[in-house]
């Protein structure tokens, strides 16, 4: 794979020709039948995927948690010696600069059980599986400058290509523009404040309380003020840590239970919705201790967005974030 800029946003893309050889499990709508006779996901198969990463171990020498790399990554390891010069290195031609995608692809096999999901509970499953992705994390940022993201798909919808229950981790050695820009605003609010913007941001929101959809004592669920999407929910934890990779285990089990109360209230709501969610955290680095602050970004895939979306890069919500928060809320 190759990391290009666009010349005129400054933004990155990722050429990665690879992706294109995956297998897709879902035929258009219903997922192909008997995927779970082939999934190479299941136990019994472990030798269909690259060795394995991390495991937690499962009963009678069995696992339940597995992480490996991704067999079709979007980013590869370095191949040659790890030094900080080849790492994302830019090679720049004219306008055209590009940099060599460095980085890393994993899955995190969440659970033996094929069947599983998120929304059935489970909270210490959960809990489990955000441990693997924070285990992870801790080691791929060490790796040099960039962006580790863990985040998980759920439905074809949301680009999801194997049923089985599962999350990714990957890392690039550039940091995107829309990460960047998070922290750049967070920077500048505490040079403003000498605050946390998102500590600021769920206070507020608690004491506003009609965007809440759950809290706990380490952390608040809540749809964001200006939502992009119906049904937007942010988990954010109240003990700050720019990074994921420094969470406490006490915030992890709020945030899992959170997680197991949004995503439950979306199934009994609204049934089996696609969506993402995904990990944000601090470049890597530790800049950011005093002003970023991870969180979860969950984003359900109800609709597409069309012309006037893609073209301005304004998002059109059809359900307004103070209504989609009282059903979840009214979802328990
Ligand atoms: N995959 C893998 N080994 C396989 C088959 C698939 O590592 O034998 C990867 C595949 O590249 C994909 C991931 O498993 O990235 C499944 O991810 P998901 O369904 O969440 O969505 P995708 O990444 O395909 O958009
Ligand atoms: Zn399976």
């Amino acid at each position: 794979p190759e990391l290009r800029q666009d010349p005129c946003t400054r933004d990155w893309v990722v050429l990665a020709p690879q992706r294109g050889e995956r297998p897709l499990e879902w035929g258009e709508p219903v997922p192909v039948p008997g995927s779970r006779e082939t999934c190479p996901f299941c136990p019994g198969r472990e030798e269909r995927t690259p060795p394995e990463l991390w495991r937690r171990p499962g009963p009678d020498g069995g696992w339940s948690i597995r992480v490996v790399p991704n067999r079709y990554p979007v980013v590869t390891p370095p191949t040659g010696p790890a030094t900080e010069a080849v790492a994302g290195a830019r090679r720049v031609r004219g306008l055209f600069r590009r940099a060599v995608a460095d980085g890393s692809h994993e899955v995190v096999i969440e659970t033996p059980d094929h069947d599983w999901d998120i929304a059935d509970g489970g909270t210490d499953t959960v809990a489990a599986v955000l441990d693997a992705c924070r285990t992870r994390t801790r080691v791929l940022r060490e790796r040099g400058p960039g962006l580790v993201l863990p985040f998980r798909n759920h439905g074809a919808a949301a680009g999801t290509s194997l049923a089985h229950p599962h999350s990714q981790i990957v890392s690039t050695p550039v940091v995107p523009l829309r990460h960047r820009h998070l922290h750049d605003v967070a920077r500048a609010y505490h040079d403003d404040t000498g605050g946390c913007l998102y500590l600021d941001l769920v206070r507020a929101e608690l004491d506003d309380g009609a965007r809440v959809v759950a809290a706990r004592e380490r952390a608040a669920a809540f749809a964001p003020y200006a939502a992009r999407t119906p049904y937007e929910t942010w988990v954010v934890p109240t003990e700050r840590r720019a990074s994921f990779a420094d969470a406490s285990d006490e915030a992890l089990a709020d945030v899992a239970a959170l997680l197991v109360r949004v995503l439950g209230g979306l199934r009994r709501l609204l049934g089996d919705v696609p969506y993402n969610y995904a990990i944000v955290g601090a470049p890597n680095g530790g800049e950011g201790a005093r002003w970023f602050q991870w969180h979860v970004q969950i984003v359900p895939r109800l609709t597409i967005a069309a012309g006037f979306e893609l073209g301005s890069g304004m998002a059109v919500n059809i359900v307004p974030p103070e209504r989609a928060a009282a059903e979840l809320r009214n979802a328990p």
